[in-house]
């Protein structure tokens, strides 16, 4: 039988092929589609392969902040590596009886494997002590602080991420260790012109989502977090499960509240790009130029 609207058309690949095998072709290309939708992220963003993503944080559970982009980003087949500073042998608190010190540390080291695990992500753990030894003064602190820089440096030339998430300046509850692990990143990446600079990123808490009076502790403006990761259920969950390894720090009636806090986030984490400047000015007021 002849299509005669197709009469006389020059006949194509697609013409010549029979109809019993071309229909099994477009099956097998609607099953091909189907799976590739149901296997790939549903937010249809960029091929991670290869990529490798950096979360540099001051204690064990800091990394609970970003726990479902760390999870969504590895299970896409990204390298996902956490850095932890500390070893959290200060982290004492009302619901347990641990006293800071050697035990709290190897506690808390084998809390921060565990929630590593969980996310599916490599854990590189420094054994700075909580605190950095600020309590010693100036003698006890700056070397511990040089002693991180020159650490971040390393791991970054080493493992060269593609993009890092830190701290901002607010280091989200203002403890010291969040500012200065978040500084000192900043500071490690800006001191090199690196064969590839990693693009640098703060966690941010959205201003209007905080009480009036904290704003100027921790929020930050909306404008400024103009890159918004979105994750799957399944990474809550295992944020979620990930926090819960922490339990020297966080009760289970904390947890529940992480888990309503994330629905609240609408599965959205919310960061700030460092943006450094690329053109030059002589004139501090002219802004477009910087
Ligand atoms: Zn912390």
């Amino acid at each position: 039988m002849t299509n005669a609207g197709n009469a006389g058309r020059p006949k194509t690949r697609v013409d010549r092929v029979c109809p019993r095998t071309w229909r099994a072709m477009r099956l097998l290309a609607v099953m091909l589609i189907g799976t590739y939708i149901t296997s790939t992220d549903v937010f249809a963003q960029p091929d991670v392969d290869g990529k490798v993503l950096m979360a540099i944080f001051a204690h064990p559970d800091d990394e609970g902040l970003v726990g479902p982009i760390l999870s969504r980003y590895a299970r896409e087949g990204a390298e996902v590596i956490l850095v932890t500073a500390t070893d959290g042998r200060e982290g004492t608190n009302d619901f347990t009886d641990y006293e800071a010190g050697d035990e709290l540390a190897a506690i808390r080291r084998d809390e921060l494997k565990c929630a590593a695990s969980t996310l599916g992500v490599e854990l590189i753990h420094l054994d700075y002590y909580d605190q950095f030894n600020s309590a010693e003064g100036y003698d006890g602190f700056i070397p511990q602080l040089r002693g991180v820089l020159r650490d971040i440096e390393r791991i970054i030339t080493e493992r060269q991420p593609d993009a890092i998430v830190t701290f901002g300046p607010d280091g989200v509850s203002n403890h010291m260790d969040h500012q200065l692990v978040g500084s000192s990143v900043t500071q490690v990446v800006l001191s090199r012109d690196w064969e590839k600079t990693p693009a640098l990123y703060y966690y941010g808490s959205p201003a209007s989502t905080l009480p009036e009076e904290d704003r100027v502790l921790r929020g930050v403006q909306e404008k400024y977090l103009t890159v918004q990761i979105p994750y799957a259920d399944e990474d809550g969950e295992k944020a979620v499960e990930a926090l819960a390894c922490h339990e020297s720090q966080i009760p289970p009636e904390a947890i529940d509240r992480r888990r309503n806090r994330l629905e609240e986030q609408e599965n959205i984490i919310h960061l700030r790009p460092f943006i450094a400047p690329t053109g030059h000015s002589n004139d501090l007021f002219d802004a477009a130029t910087q």
